[in-house]
């Protein structure tokens, strides 16, 4: 399977950063990796990102993202961004469910199943986070964390579930400099993966990647696992050097 590198800029990002951050990435991107790369930036930068893709062609070989998308299709929903309008954007991929949103702005399992529903209706592939927090994972609840969150998606999306993606974020590890071990990592993947085998007959298409603290030294180990197919990147996601450090380790 083709490993995806998607990177989360999260809320850091301004016109002149991402000018020289893309110019820095589209020399390095000159490559042309053999991976799947996706950039999931702010969206009011998106129209920044289409004009800077016509300046640099090495930049065509990267997907663009989104961190969040409606729940709902279109109306009264003020500060919402939907799915269609990702779509006027070209937008190939929707982070739903990070936990960060599920922490500040209380998204429920249900919530995020329904973006994940507006995404798959406009084409767009929806990157479903599913992660455990530290107390969770210390009272030996990690399984059971993950597969209720996953299963929501599952539910209301059964019919299109080999078109997601999962990401594994273990929620103690993101921002931390703190990774799961690449068993560990592995091992909640691998029930992952047999949880969507069990739903569906195509789920071996679905990639399934880790986020939380990859960085440059760590992706290596990480991607070698058998059901790591790639990585979500925030924080060295920023750095250029680091990111394509990263995306040579999915490539290897
Ligand atoms: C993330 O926010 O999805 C993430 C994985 O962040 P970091 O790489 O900084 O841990």
């Amino acid at each position: 399977m083709t490993a995806l590198i998607a990177a989360n800029w999260k809320m850091n990002a301004s016109l002149a950063a991402n000018e020289a951050l893309l110019g820095a990435l589209a020399v390095g991107m000159a490559f042309r990796p053999a991976c799947d790369v996706a950039l999931c930036i702010p969206a009011p930068y998106m129209a920044q990102f289409a004009a800077l893709v016509s300046r640099l062609p090495a930049l065509t070989c990267v997907a663009l993202g989104a961190q969040d998308v409606s729940s709902q299709p279109s109306g009264a929903f003020t500060g919402e961004v939907s799915a269609a309008m990702l779509k006027d954007f070209a937008c190939r991929y929707a982070i739903v469910g990070h936990s960060e949103r599920r922490l500040h702005h209380g998204e429920t399992d249900a919530l995020v199943a329904a973006k994940a529903q507006q995404a798959l209706a406009q084409g767009i592939t929806p990157i479903v986070c599913v992660g455990e927090t530290l107390a969770e994972r210390d009272a030996g609840r990690t399984t059971e964390v993950v597969k209720r969150q996953l299963a929501a998606v599952i539910q209301a999306n059964g019919h299109c579930i080999s078109e997601i993606v999962v990401a594994y974020e273990p929620v103690w590890a993101i921002g931390t400099g703190k990774t799961a071990s690449p068993q560990d990592a592995q091992a909640v993947h691998a029930v992952l993966r047999a949880q969507l085998a069990a739903a569906s007959a195509n789920a071996s298409r679905v990639k399934i990647i880790y986020g939380g603290s990859m960085n440059a030294s760590n992706a290596a180990m990480l991607l070698a696992q058998p059901d790591i197919d790639g990585g979500l990147i925030g924080g060295a996601s920023l750095k250029v050097a680091d990111f394509l450090s990263i995306v040579s380790a999915a490539c290897a």
